[in-house]
């Protein structure tokens, strides 16, 4: 096993922990890290990062519509670019030459893509290694809340990763954060969900209630009370995940995405509508933070009027 400090300085690793989203109008666009992700996952439960693009389409196509923001491309249109662009990086190969975000060509060639061979060699030589990339990539671009849901999705498990040493390299400093902002946020909402009021204790201790980001922290979202919310397990989950939202006059919205069969499920659908307020004093979430959670997490369109 190589001890960390090889680990963090890995060319081929510190490339990949770099990877940059793909933003395109400013928009939220974690493609490329959600291919790696797949690749990772089929290196770790086949041998092999291969992916055909026929099922690529599908599998990539279903985890952009899934995980990242709304969005009106098409899935395979969606799963073609980080397919073809992921090229340019240097840890990605086709078969086929095929231009960059063209669909017919990949369908004609019935291309495969995998990670380069050099970088699956390294992989394969030390599965520690590759868990500490999947780690690496999920803190990068995810909160915690759905970085479990991500590996699932792709084969990896989440257990295992997310014991995984973080590996960015030297030259990405994660932001530090401030262990103080959970408890300000729990005290400024007065220890209850801001959605729903669940306020469960053990022992007198909180219990089931997060500090939740708005803007997300690992897309610089800042520890700050006008960035917090205190929300119960679930509803963080489902804030994070895109079917909760806030529009600028402050009332919740619930996703068309969101469905549910039984009464505790639909209990979600009750939240659209109702008015986020907290106990006096407490600031509210700042229009930046809440227009930012709209457009690159909410999956559908705010309430109107
Ligand atoms: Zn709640």
């Amino acid at each position: 096993m190589a001890d960390e400090a090889t680990v963090g300085r890995h060319p081929a690793l510190a490339r990949l922990a770099s990877l940059r989203q793909h933003r395109r109008d400013g928009r939220r666009a974690p493609h490329k890290p959600l291919l790696v992700l797949l690749a990772l996952g089929h290196l770790a439960t086949a041998g092999s990062s291969r992916l055909t693009w026929a099922d690529a389409q599908r599998s990539l196509g279903d985890l952009i519509a899934e995980f990242g923001p709304a969005s009106r491309t098409s899935r395979v249109q969606a799963a073609a670019y980080p397919f073809t662009r992921l090229r340019s990086d240097g840890i990605w190969m086709l078969d086929h030459e095929v231009p960059m975000d063209a669909i017919g060509p990949l369908n004609a060639a019935g291309a495969c893509g995998q990670l380069t061979l050099n970088l699956e060699q390294v992989l394969l030589n030390d599965p520690a290694l590759l868990l500490s990339a999947a780690r690496t990539l999920v803190d990068s671009h995810f909160p915690r809340s759905v970085a479990p849901d991500i590996l699932t999705a792709v084969g990896l498990d989440p257990e295992t990763v997310l014991r995984a040493p973080n590996e960015a390299p030297d030259s990405i400093t994660p932001r530090q954060r401030d262990p103080k902002w959970r408890d300000l946020v729990l005290q400024a909402w007065d220890r209850q969900c801001a959605f729903c009021g669940f306020d469960g204790q053990v022992y007198g201790a909180t219990v089931g209630v997060d500090a939740a980001h708005v803007r997300w922290f690992a897309l610089d979202g800042p520890d700050t009370l006008d960035n917090g919310l205190a929300l119960c397990t679930l509803h963080h989950k489902l804030f994070d995940r895109g079917v909760l939202g806030i529009d600028h006059n402050l009332r919740l919205c619930v996703s068309t995405v969101y469905t549910a069969r039984t009464t505790a499920g639909k209990a979600v659908y009750d939240l659209h509508g109702q008015q986020l307020q907290g106990r006096p004093g407490t600031p509210h979430p700042a229009q930046p933070h809440i227009a930012w959670h709209r457009e690159q997490v909410f999956k559908g369109q705010p309430l109107t009027a």
